[in-house]
């Protein structure tokens, strides 16, 4: 059937298309092009396991360094059964545009294993981890590249592969990974941070547009790390969430959910469906919501030319990666919705990863409030730099921030020159 064929493209895809967008844009000469477009290094592993049964089982996994151009190459390990190397190259090549964009010292990289984490026992996760921890070690390191979580990895998984880095050199290196628990060298402020970008650049887009935070209607979709803490911020500042979801299912409630209530009830019974005083809904009306601030933080394609104008919030935030495809880009832009791209929008995660990082290396610590005061200032600038070429260049927020993450690539690549 017609209708069944529109397929869409993969994030790799995705990530180039958009790269060229930005490349264009900037008038960037073809041999910085070719320079700085691939990744530099794929490694693809195979992981065994013994799993609790007694069974061997073969896992695949991979870590890709997209550039390390402006530094050790950044960016998280995600466990899910959809990693593919062409989703881990998108996301890896994402993160050297959103270190960019945020002006830290990192290059990008990514890391995957196609998993089902949630199938897995915690010791066959901690031998997974540290079986693929062992395999790409000739990568890892504190100068060269610094992975972290992404989806469905924790502090726990950090602590793991940290322990098997520094078993194998033979001393502590704590700087070897981002993320971990805070005993273990990880920075305050760390596991909320993503959040926390989140909200301080959807704040600033609230006041750029002059929409009152206060009072102002928020649907957020997907309830991990990245979403839960955002919606935990919202409601803190006295708007209304309407509406969450997670892989179970979509919970609503029109005068506005009590998230910290909704936190705790997931905590205890492992999902937000059931949460008492709301209703439940399909994914297809949460997205289509009338609301101020639409926050997509769950995966890639959450937002695609099927639901795009669906679509009623005035805002949408991307605190997903790649959740919202380049031709569902264009009808939101067509219906004039604000959109805060991931590589600006989710940048807090990787911004207190750097600050982390910057701990371990100095064996000096730093306060909470120290952690978010510094966030808070490097998430203003960066929108404030990102919404000066949109204005100045009359482009979309995506192209701006691609551009201002390509031309300071290129910059550093022009700077360097071509070895040898
Ligand atoms: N996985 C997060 C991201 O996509 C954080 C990466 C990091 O902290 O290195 O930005």
């Amino acid at each position: 059937m017609l209708a069944t064929a529109i397929v869409e493209k993969n994030a790799y895809d995705v990530a180039l298309e958009n790269f060229d967008l930005a490349a264009n844009a900037l008038d960037l000469e073809d041999n910085i092009r070719t320079m700085i477009k691939y990744p530099e290094r794929i490694l693809s592993v195979s992981v065994p396991v013994r799993m609790d049964s007694g069974k061997v089982v073969r896992f695949e996994g991979y870590r890709v360094q997209h550039s390390t151009l402006r530094g050790p190459a950044k960016g998280g390990i995600r466990y899910h059964p959809n990693v593919t190397v062409d989703e881990v190259k998108a996301l890896a090549t994402w993160m050297t545009w959103k270190c960019a964009v945020v002006n830290i010292p990192f290059g990008g990289g990514k890391g995957g294993v196609t998993c089902n984490p949630k199938a897995l026992s915690l010791g066959e996760l901690e031998r997974l981890t540290r079986r693929y921890a062992s395999s790409i070690l000739p990568l890892i390191g504190p100068e060269k590249d610094i992975p972290a979580p992404d989806v469905y990895t924790t502090p726990q998984i950090m602590a793991w592969i940290m322990d098997t880095y520094s078993m194998n050199k033979g001393y502590p290196v704590h700087g070897v990974v981002t993320g971990k628990p805070i005993s273990l060298g990880g920075s305050l402020g760390r596991n909320e941070a993503t959040g926390r970008g989140v909200f301080y650049t959807t704040v600033s887009s609230c006041r750029h547009l002059g929409i009152s935070v206060e009072g102002a209607r928020v649907v957020v979709q997907g309830f991990g790390n990245a979403g839960s803490i955002a919606a935990q911020l919202f409601h803190a500042a006295g708007t209304k969430v309407l509406a969450v979801n997670d892989t179970r299912g979509c919970i609503c409630n029109l005068k506005g959910l009590d998230i910290p209530a909704v936190i705790a009830f997931k905590n205890r019974t492992g999902s937000v469906v059931g949460f008492p005083g709301a209703d439940s809904i399909k994914q297809e009306e949460l997205l289509a919501l009338e609301c101020e601030i639409l926050v997509p933080a769950a995966l890639e394609n959450a937002i695609t030319v099927e639901n795009a104008h669906t679509i009623h919030a005035r805002i949408v935030s991307e605190a997903a990666n790649g959740p919202v495809t380049p031709e569902a880009d264009r009808i939101l832009d067509q219906n004039g919705v604000f959109l805060i791209p991931d590589i600006l929008c989710n940048a807090g995660g990787v911004t207190v990863s750097y600050f982390e990082w910057v701990q371990d290396e100095n064996h000096l610590f730093w306060d909470e409030q120290d952690v978010n005061n510094r966030l808070e200032k490097v998430m203003t600038r960066a929108f404030q730099d990102v919404l000066k070429i949109h204005l100045d260049r009359k482009v979309n927020m995506r192209l701006a921030a691609n551009m201002l993450g390509v031309s300071r690539v290129a910059d550093a690549s022009r700077v360097r020159g071509l070895y040898p």
